[in-house]
């Protein structure tokens, strides 16, 4: 058996472009990998991948395995606001 130390997952992310959820690890080498837990509905025939390997001098951003998308783990992604608070 593995041990479970090394798979705990070190964010838990849901892609904002494809809605696929995905488990973020750290690489013992550096850098990460990005592992696909459930298919977001817009990919479950099409997803180019179920894993991504970032190196360290990858940037922030992460990408996602199915679709490719890159996006930043630490934006919440919510809607930005119409711009209507105005005078
Ligand atoms: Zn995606």
């Amino acid at each position: 058996m593995e041990s479970l130390s090394n798979h705990d997952p070190v964010a838990k992310l849901r892609c904002p472009r494809c809605q696929t959820r995905l488990d973020v690890y750290e690489r013992r080498s550096g850098g990460r990998t990005i592992a696909v837990t459930v298919l977001g509905p817009a990919v479950e025939q099409t997803a180019e991948g179920l894993e991504t390997i970032e190196l360290p001098d990858a940037g922030p951003e992460i990408t996602c395995p199915a679709c490719r998308q890159r996006f930043d783990p630490s934006g919440p992604y919510r809607p930005i606001p119409p711009l209507s608070r105005g005078r």
